[in-house]
Order: structure tokens, then sequence, then C-alpha cells
């Protein structure tokens, strides 16, 4: 390890190659990758092929438009940013599974074809209570493929409260229409009722629907029915009772600090929802994914509608999924990127804000360490923010939407937020070690400028 060169020599290496800030990323990332290397048994490479790897992934960098960012907008699940970072080892897993062949659907024990759903559900299961799972490619996917295999030409009876629509296309009612199911709403938007339930069952009912408002929240006068009530309603009529839970909280006992009051997967299968669903990539800190879960028999049909292979689960996702599902169930959550940035405390942000602000200051920009709120996002936790520090930018020439826009050019685009006509860089959402490239970014931006 302390044959690697440090970035700087790399750097020099390099510069005239790309922008400095492009190059010192990739001079950076070449290191990583060698550190990974080295530390999985290769020997150590020569300065050579160190600056070749930089250059390498500086020449990939140019021809994807696909680009990393550096999200400063406080917000941690960011669904236009990508929305949630994987780690380590969720990407130790990936390569390991794509670089190569798999047992995708290779039964190795039986010596014939198996069955690729069959990967993540065991984790699923001992992490939830849930008897079986299933993984398909989005939880949007989840709820269309559970209600075309249990409600098509029958009615599902869903709260007035509850017909959501979550941004990109989502909207509860029309997802139902598209699965074959017949919407009937109960209640109304603020109140509904164990009664309203019980009336509209009839012949033709299929299932009952609950779904998790995740991104808005109805307050005032406002009564649901509690998940146990209409799961032991559902049971005594012989009905398929299913939850789209969205944000995918598993309350595997450490102090709820980013999902207070979040609904928890165990929580409800506990409850007895039959059949759950939730995204991969929100609270769960994973890839995009969408996951059902629940009783075996039910799943057995959905597993067996048509649709299922449209809406199937590519390799790398459940490598990374896997990953992520066993950090949960070690306890080692928190090393999980969504985790990791939501822990780090308001002292050691304000101490990053104030470092950045002293160091971006000129006479021309006016830099200042602010407390600021940031939001976990991705229709999870409507109406809760928590403490964040952020640096505020003023500059004496351009405005903030001109900042921002210039920032946006960079040579690794920053995202932040305007307030009050000034650029806020958010720091929880902020790699500790992209604090200072930040800088760089700032200053080239600027440089920019006409
Ligand atoms: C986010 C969300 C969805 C959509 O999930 P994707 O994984 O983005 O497809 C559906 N329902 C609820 C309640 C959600 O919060």
């Amino acid at each position: 390890m302390r044959s690697l060169p440090q970035v700087d020599l790399i750097v020099v290496e390099l510069r005239e190659r790309a922008p400095h800030a492009l190059v010192v990323h990739a001079a950076r990332c070449a290191i990583d990758l060698y550190r990974t290397e080295i530390s999985n048994g290769s020997p150590a490479p020569s300065f050579d092929e160190v600056v070749e790897r930089a250059e390498q992934l500086l020449d990939a960098r140019r021809r994807t438009d696909l680009q990393p960012v550096i999200n400063a907008t406080g917000v941690l699940i960011h669904t236009n940013l990508g929305r949630v970072p994987l780690g380590k080892r969720q990407l130790e897993s990936v390569t390991e599974i794509a670089r190569g062949y798999s047992n995708l659907e290779y039964d190795l024990e039986a010596g014939r074809r198996g069955s690729r759903y069959s990967h993540a559900s065991a984790l699923i299961s001992t992490l939830t209570g849930a008897e079986a799972a299933l993984v398909v490619n989005n939880n949007a996917a989840a709820v269309l493929l559970t209600l075309a295999a249990l409600g098509t030409n029958k009615e599902v009876i869903i709260s007035r409260g509850e017909l959501i629509e979550i941004g990109g296309e989502f909207r509860m009612p029309d997802v139902m229409s598209m699965s074959g199911t017949r919407l009937v709403e109960v209640g109304t938007t603020n109140r509904t009722h164990l009664a309203d339930y019980e009336r509209a069952i009839g012949a033709e009912t299929g299932a009952i629907l609950k779904v998790h408002p995740s991104n808005y929240k109805v307050v005032g006068f406002t009564s649901e029915v509690p998940t146990r009530d209409l799961a032991e309603l559902a049971r005594g009529r012989g009905l398929p009772f299913v939850y789209d839970a969205g944000s995918g909280f598993i309350d595997d006992g450490r102090p709820a600090s980013l999902a207070p009051g979040e609904p928890s997967i165990n929580q409800a299968l506990a409850e007895g929802v039959d059949l759950i669903t939730f995204s991969g990539d929100k609270l769960l800190g994973g890839p995009q994914a969408g996951v059902i879960a629940g009783r075996s028999d039910l799943l057995g049909r959905v597993a067996k509608h048509p649709l299922l292979r449209a809406l199937r689960v590519d390799k790398m996702t459940l490598a990374a999924l896997e990953a992520t599902l066993i950090a949960h169930l070690e306890g080692s959550a928190e090393e999980l990127p969504l985790w990791s940035l939501a822990g780090v405390s308001g002292e050691e942000l304000h101490a990053r804000a104030r470092h950045l602000a002293a160091t971006l200051s000129t006479d021309d920009l006016k830099a200042e360490a602010i407390a600021s709120q940031a939001v976990t996002g991705g229709g999870s936790l409507p109406g809760r923010a928590f403490t964040s520090w952020a640096v505020a930018l003023n500059h004496a020439e351009i405005n903030a939407d001109q900042l921002q826009e210039l920032l946006r050019g960079a040579a690794i685009p920053v995202v932040g937020r305007i307030v009050d006509d000034r650029l806020l860089l958010d720091l929880r959402s902020v790699f500790p070690e992209q604090v200072d490239v930040l800088v760089d970014l700032v200053r080239e931006a600027l440089a920019q400028k006409p």
C-alpha cells in the first residue's frame, strides 16, 4: 500500500489531459481501485501503471453521458440524482458477479436450471419475517405485478386518502387500471373507517390495498384504519391484504435516527399484512429494486404471472441487493452510504461547513456557514427534516441562478439549493472526501464566469 503514489504526483503527469478537478478525481479513483486489489492479494502496481489507470478512467469519463455529480442539495434520497449511493461492499459484490458468469439461473446443488428469484429471497425472509419474497425491477413494478396477479378483473378496495401520486407518472389509480383491477375507493380524503372497507366488500372483491402516503401528510382531523384491523377484516373474508409500504424501512433494532415513525416492513408483516411491497433504493439503502414479501401461496401466484418476465430484476441489482441485505442482517447498515451520511453529527458538519466557507471566501465570493435543514427525500418521512450545515454562497457579480448554472457545468457537476438568492451547498449529502473537491470545482466554475 505504501508504494502507491500520492495523488499529486499522478495529477502532475496528467495535468494537460483534462480540467484539474477531473484529473484529481481520476487519480483518486485509480489509487482506490489498486488499494482494493492489493488488499485482495494483488501485487502493488508501478507508478506508470497507476498513471495509465487514471488516464483510462479519464477517457472513460469522457465517453459516458451518465456522470457522477456532487449532491449538495441536502436531500439524501434524491430521485433525480440516482437516489441512494452504493458503498464498497455493495459494489464489490456487483463487480464480482458482473465481471464473469454466475449461478443466476442455475441450481448448483441439482446441476440444472434454477431461478433468479431464489437469490435474495431467503435473506429478505430472515430480515423481515416474511414466508417468502420476490424481487423485481422497482417498487412500481412490484405493485403492478402484485395487483395484476391477485386482482385482474376483480375489485381492489383502497382508501380515498391513499390514492397517491409519487411523481414520475406513478399514480395509484393509473397503476391499478394498468393491472386490470377495478378501483373501489372508500372513505374520504382525511378519514376512512373500518366500516367503509366492510361495506365495500362483495362478490367481486379481489384484495384490500393499503398504500403508505410517502410524500405527503394529511394533518388535522384525520383517521385511518390500523394495519392490524384491516388485516383481521381481510382474513375474516378470505381476501389478500396488500400493503405498498414504499420506503422499505427495516427495523433492525438500531436507533431509528433516519426513520422515526416510518412504518417498518417487519412490523407490518407481523401485524398480518399478506403481501408487502417496497423499494430497494430508498431507506433500505440499496440498488433500484422492488421487493414483494409475504405469504408464499400468494407469492406463488405472483411468480406465475407472465408480467414477471417483463419486470425482471438484473444480476447486478441482485448482487448489490444481497450485499445490502447482509449489511442489515449483520447490523452494519450504518456502513451503507445513506446511513453513514445520515449519521454524521451536526458538530462535524458545522466544522466542515466552516472550513469550506473559510477556504472559498474571496473579495467577490461571500461564503458563510449556516445551519440548514436536510431531508431524507425519495418519498419517505414527509414533513420531517434533520439538522444540517450548509455553505451559503453569494457572488458580487452573478446571482445564485447563474452561479448554480456554472456549477452544473463543472468538471464534476455540483447541484445545490437556492434559498433567498443564495446558493446553498448543504453538506449533509456531501461525502467528506468531496468537501475539498468542492473547493476546486467552485473555483474552476467561477473562472468560467463570462
Ligand atoms: C417510491 C414509492 C413507489 C415507487 O417506487 P419505485 O421503486 O420508485 O418504483 C411506490 N409506492 C410508494 C408508496 C412509494 O413510496
